[in-house]
């Protein structure tokens, strides 16, 4: 139910954004063939936006441009869409946002799922969450949202194909905060919606993820366990391992603990499956941080003192140096020892042409499933504990 005067900010906003467009097509062209013109630009950090209603409702739902949750009636869960990038119609890609506002005041939780397009569990995780929340019950608020992705889900793939500039297959989450006025969709779609929609709402947050296809991992969180509001979350699941790295730039939990929100970065098993026993798990550890935040009442769930949690802080990879069939000789979650014998491949013939070992004491944290590999590829992760940690390191997530 738009009125006009929620629509008349609205074409203010457009005409903004159109001359920042303007301005950064001609910084562009003034800069142009430099590095300078490409680099990612540093999102401004400010107050909450009003939320602007575009006028718009997609299958019943109405669609905002900005979004804050606080002007959401309390006590109700709203169902909107975010309007994101525009494509190359014209047309936008939209996401979806689910708001259980509390009746009553307090904290403010985002979960996000769909940064990459092929991991339906983290999706079914949040979704399973959100359908448990009973806002008149609440203290505070919970916002979904779980398509950030969308070209990628539309596909169910990792990455996002992107054609301005040739054809592109852009990893969403090396993209964060965005840039609303980047040179790919992925980055300016990051952009829009961490400055207008995730960042705005946010007191905490929580990003799911699953491996990526082709490569299975366990149930564990990527957590930076020396930042004290972020162990005291991460500590609340009933997973078997945390991964405690800060990992590297890009990656959107990353860029909310940039700006001072504590955030983590959750792992739920296979790509492209639901893992109905593992979403459980993580179901239980996201109400225990509601709980913990006093947004929903009630007694503590099982958290990681009960499964005895694994916690390295790095992941040592086990990379293919032939091509060919790959057999494991070990399963994930399983402790494995330095020099310990984990993977065989063989040729087309079925001779052994390499045996993989192990060099560090730890845990099977992620193996290859694709059976075929060429070399480089990884093969497996070991989860252990460095005694001098080298700082932030890679990780498929
Ligand atoms: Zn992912």
């Amino acid at each position: 139910m738009p009125s006009e005067p929620e629509q008349r900010p609205d074409r203010r906003d457009f005409m903004m954004a159109s001359m920042a467009t303007i301005g950064a097509t001609a910084a562009l062209v003034a800069h142009a063939g430099s590095a300078k013109a490409q680099g990612p630009a540093t999102s401004p950090v400010g107050p909450a936006p009003a939320t602007i209603y575009t006028g718009d409702t997609i299958q019943g739902k109405k669609v905002v441009s900005a979004l804050d949750v606080n002007d959401l009636a309390p006590g109700q869960k709203h169902l909107l869409y975010f309007q994101g990038v525009a494509m190359p119609t014209g047309q936008h890609w939209y996401v979806s946002v689910t708001v259980a506002r509390g009746a009553r005041p307090g904290k403010r939780v985002v979960l996000v799922s769909g940064v990459h397009g092929d991991e339906m569990s983290s999706i079914h995780t949040v979704q399973t969450v959100m359908n448990q929340l009973d806002p008149a019950q609440m203290s505070g608020t919970v916002m979904a949202v779980t398509d950030v992705a969308r070209p990628a889900l539309e596909g169910m793939q990792r990455r996002w194909p992107n054609f301005g500039r040739g054809h592109d297959l852009i990893d969403m989450n090396r993209e964060w905060p965005g840039n609303e006025n980047g040179v790919t969709a992925p980055s300016r779609h990051a952009g829009l919606l961490f400055n207008r929609l995730l960042r705005p709402n946010a007191d905490a947050a929580i990003d799911f993820h699953t491996g990526t296809t082709g490569f299975d991992v366990t149930a564990f969180n990527i957590a930076a366990m020396d930042v004290p509001e972020i162990k005291a979350m991460a500590d609340l699941y009933p997973v078997g391992q945390i991964f405690d790295n800060h990992v590297y730039p890009g990656v959107l939990h990353n860029a909310f603990v940039d700006v001072g929100i504590p955030a983590f970065c959750a792992e739920i098993g296979a790509a492209r499956v639901l893992n109905l026993g593992m979403i459980s798990l993580f179901v239980e550890g996201t109400m225990n941080v509601l709980k913990h935040h006093g947004i929903v009442a009630g007694p503590m769930g099982r958290t990681g003192k009960d499964v005895a949690v694994f916690i390295g802080n790095s992941a040592f990879p086990i990379l293919a140096t032939q091509g060919g069939l790959v057999e494991h000789l070990v399963k994930l979650n399983d402790k494995v020892e330095a020099g310990q014998k984990v993977a065989i491949q063989r040729n087309s013939f079925g001779e052994v042409v390499a045996e993989y070992t192990s060099s560090v004491a730890g845990e099977v944290t992620g193996q290859r499933s694709d059976a075929m590999s060429e070399p480089g590829n990884p093969l497996a992760f070991i989860l252990f504990h460095k005694a001098t940690p080298d700082g932030s390191e890679t990780y498929p997530e």
